[in-house]
């Protein structure tokens, strides 16, 4: 039986000023709060000390979509992990697949990533995925595989168990199509398969697992249905305070 808490963390991606940040906390306090769900917003960074003031006393969590790996330097537009832990967020998103595709993450600079984050005691949530010409040259566990060793690369095994790992198949992400919940499972049964490989059965079994993907409040308990699916990480369906909290709600 698996003591996995299920987490639902939102990307909202580059959308909501301070403003509507707060006007979402106000309309889904109480309501995005299960007992044995996690609830996590991923904000923009300018958002970021609004949204930790504005949960205080909730159980929802803050966390970035990004990070610096190094703590200080000339990195014109940066924001480190240094700076993430002062402002209070508990989550930071790593190697999202829109940073790897127009900001040019490799997996070295994802791994880099999620040393800066335990470093500063922030919890990665790793994305992996295939594109969709990798999908139908059937490489999708190859490249999920390639992905999940880079991404661990040097982390203990109790880093790894406080790990979520978000496997989110490309051509699901903002398009409506989404991967079936057997499909998920199977990619996500494997990149477990991957982390007992690595480290140890115990080690897998503590780590999260998320599936994302054009996730839904219709969709989402289909997908939490599924043995190995610990949560969702969601763009879209996260940016409407009802949508949000369906979702919460049915995880
Ligand atoms: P989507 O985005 O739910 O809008 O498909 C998911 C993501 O990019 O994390």
């Amino acid at each position: 039986m698996s003591t996995r808490k299920p987490i639902i963390a939102g990307n909202w991606k580059m959308f909501k000023t301070i403003s509507e940040a707060k006007q979402f906390v106000e309309a889904v306090k109480g309501e995005a709060e299960v007992d044995g769900v996690e609830s996590v917003i991923c904000a923009p960074y300018t958002t970021l000390p609004a949204l930790v003031e504005a949960v205080q006393g909730t159980s929802i969590a803050i966390g970035a979509q990004n990070v610096h790996f190094e703590d200080n330097g000339a990195y014109t537009g940066e924001i480190s992990g240094l700076m993430l832990k002062e402002i209070g967020v508990k989550y930071v998103i790593i190697g999202h697949s829109e940073r790897r595709a127009y900001f040019a993450e490799t997996d070295e600079i994802v791994n880099k990533k999620m040393h800066a984050a335990f470093k500063h005691n922030l919890l990665p949530i790793v994305c992996v995925g295939e594109k969709l010409e990798e999908r139908d040259a059937g490489q999708t566990k190859d490249v999920c595989k390639t992905q999940t060793v880079g991404a661990l690369a040097g982390l203990t095994a109790a880093q790894v168990a406080e790990t979520v790992i978000a496997y989110e198949p490309i051509w699901a992400i903002g398009t409506g199509k989404s991967s079936t919940a057997a499909d998920a499972q199977d990619v996500i049964g494997y990149i477990r398969s991957i982390v007992a490989e690595l480290y140890d059965q115990t080690t897998a079994d503590a780590v999260r697992i998320q599936y994302g993907g054009s996730v839904k409040p219709e969709t989402v308990v289909e997908y939490m249905g599924q043995t190995d699916i610990d949560g969702a990480l969601v763009g879209g369906a996260s940016l409407e305070p009802a949508s949000y909290i369906a979702l919460v709600r049915g995880a």
